[in-house]
């Protein structure tokens, strides 16, 4: 399994939610929760599809921290998605489409790069950017 086949099924969650981001978590090579942004369906401003993802696996874990766990997402994490990360404590954020990408066709984003947030915290998160960026944009026609 690679980087593209876990965007890939980040794409397919993006694909169920009227806005369209997705979002994946993966251990040991295996996906272990999948979610997508409900704001409209839940009437919550918060519920984005990783920090739907992250509270799934949380739960059903009943533990907050996700160390050693690896999350996909058609776009970059937005502060509050970049801050929860760090929170549970994930390994690696890898993502899709960057704000500045999603900023250029007109998607609200708030314009600061989750490395930012995370160079200012006590986290080491590794960042891989652009996984299937065309893909993820494609999500918006
Ligand atoms: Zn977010």
């Amino acid at each position: 399994m690679n980087q593209e086949y876990f965007m890939h099924l980040a794409i397919q969650e993006a694909k169920k939610g009227a806005v369209p981001y997705g979002a994946v978590i993966v251990k040991d090579n295996e996906v272990v929760a999948a979610a997508y942004n409900t704001v409209g369906l839940d009437s919550d401003p918060s519920a984005h599809a990783e920090i739907n993802v992250i509270r799934r696996l949380t739960a059903k874990l009943k533990n907050p921290s996700l160390e050693s766990y690896s999350i996909y997402t058609t776009g970059e994490p937005c502060p509050m998605c970049a801050t929860a990360c760090i929170w549970t404590g994930v390994s690696e954020i890898i993502y899709g489409a960057s704000i500045q990408d999603l900023i250029l066709i007109n998607q609200a984003q708030i314009n600061i790069a989750c490395e930012e947030i995370i160079a200012k915290s006590f986290r080491n998160i590794k960042v891989t950017k652009g996984v299937l960026k065309k893909e993820c944009l494609a999500l918006f026609h």
